[in-house]
């Protein structure tokens, strides 16, 4: 038997236990449990069929997440079954659901206002519905990939000086988002209350939507973005629960005008998600989610109030991360505004990523008692353009 001495100040201590899916040579993907550096393996040890899946979707739509939490606690503060742990650098880490359906928000003010900026300079940052609803659109959910997948250079059209054009694109981006899971769903024709979110979301990933900005100028009007960020869409492989998160719930931001009355919440709650981009190894960003304007329980609610279902394995993001200062931006095009200002990376004068470049965005957020919980990353690497 295995006991798994977790060390003080670890970020994947009793207080975190995220869920992924894992496999270890010649085994298949199950659902396992990260403790300290280790994964534990859920489907050797709880018994329960929806831990042998590949996916967590089962157990989020089967299961009940806070009786298994309680058996995961006990489960892993005891003796385990030695093959039944895993260094975590031992294992393969899947993608942890099947996708259903995704979305991505546009829920901070700083970058919107940026983008605004960048994208149509001369007329208001912001457009006039923005601090009325959560801006968002449809993603494509067959292109979601695990952190590690590396993402080949979209090709599409582009306008430039000489007119319009095909290639691949010029202006390839990050954003570095936070992303939610949809564990229960909903009746189609039933909106879903903004205070129901707990009941729903299961947990929380990192997130990259990658972003080629060249394509996405061209094409986004009237419609918003397509082809310009549908090639790939990387989430981190560690899902943590929104139960392990009530220690990093703070206010969100003042809303004004106050919103109306299906996006009102009886305690408006953000969190306090400290997130950090690496670009090939080097610190290059710190958003602070805190300062996201619309909530996530305020973005579910407004996915759903035409009637829309919400399905086991949606995924809905929060548009990029970024908070006031220019560190704390979280896309490129931002960090070197529109590509006029490069940042020194890797002794490279840098705007948008080359081929080869890696990007890496990881998170923490406040956990009891001063600790603080882990997301684990999300990365990925650029390979050139078929
Ligand atoms: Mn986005």
């Amino acid at each position: 038997m295995t006991h798994i001495e977790i060390p003080d100040g670890s970020p994947f201590g009793m207080d975190n236990l995220p869920y992924g899916v894992f496999s270890t040579p010649g085994t298949d993907p199950r659902v396992g449990v990260r403790v300290a550096d280790h994964v534990v393996d859920l489907a050797a040890t709880l018994g329960d069929p929806c831990f042998s899946a590949p996916s967590l979707n089962a157990f989020m739509a089967e299961g009940d997440w806070a009786g298994t939490r309680e058996r995961v606690k006990a489960l892993v503060s005891g003796d385990i079954p030695d093959d039944a742990v895993h260094a975590v650098g031992a294992v393969a880490l899947h993608l942890p659901i099947e996708v259903a359906d995704y979305v991505d928000f546009y829920a901070s003010e700083h970058h919107a206002s940026n983008l605004g900026r960048l994208f149509r300079p001369g007329s208001e940052p912001l457009m006039p519905n923005w601090k009325h609803l959560p801006v968002g659109y449809h993603g494509r959910a067959g292109t979601v990939v695990v952190s590690g997948t590396d993402i080949v250079r979209p090709s599409g059209q582009r306008k430039t000086p000489d007119g319009i054009t095909f290639g691949p694109s010029q202006r390839l981006d990050i954003e570095a988002e936070v992303g939610f899971i949809v564990g229960k769903g909903s009746p189609l024709g039933d909106p879903v209350a903004v205070d129901d979110f707990a009941d729903h979301v299961f947990g929380v990933v990192l997130l990259n939507d990658w972003s080629a900005r060249d394509v996405q100028a061209w094409e986004y009007v009237p419609l918003g973005p397509f082809l310009g960020k549908s090639f790939a869409t990387s989430i981190s492989p560690w899902v943590v629960p929104v139960q392990a998160l009530e220690a990093a719930r703070v206010a969100t931001p003042p809303q004004d005008p106050e919103p109306l009355p299906y996006l009102r919440e009886k305690s408006p709650w953000g969190l306090d998600i400290d997130l950090a981009v690496t670009w090939n190894g080097q610190e290059v960003s710190r958003p602070p989610y805190r300062e996201m304007y619309w909530s996530p329980a305020q973005m579910m609610a407004h996915m759903t109030v035409n009637g829309a279902s919400l399905r086991t394995g949606d995924l809905f993001a929060s548009g990029t991360v970024s908070g006031p200062e220019k560190h704390q931006r979280g896309a490129f095009i931002e960090l070197t505004w529109g590509g006029k200002e490069p940042i020194e990376v890797d002794g490279r004068s840098s705007t948008f990523l080359e081929d080869g470049d890696e990007v890496t965005i990881t998170a923490t957020a406040p956990g009891p008692a001063g600790a603080r919980l882990g997301f684990g990353e999300v990365t990925g690497r650029i390979i050139s353009a078929r």
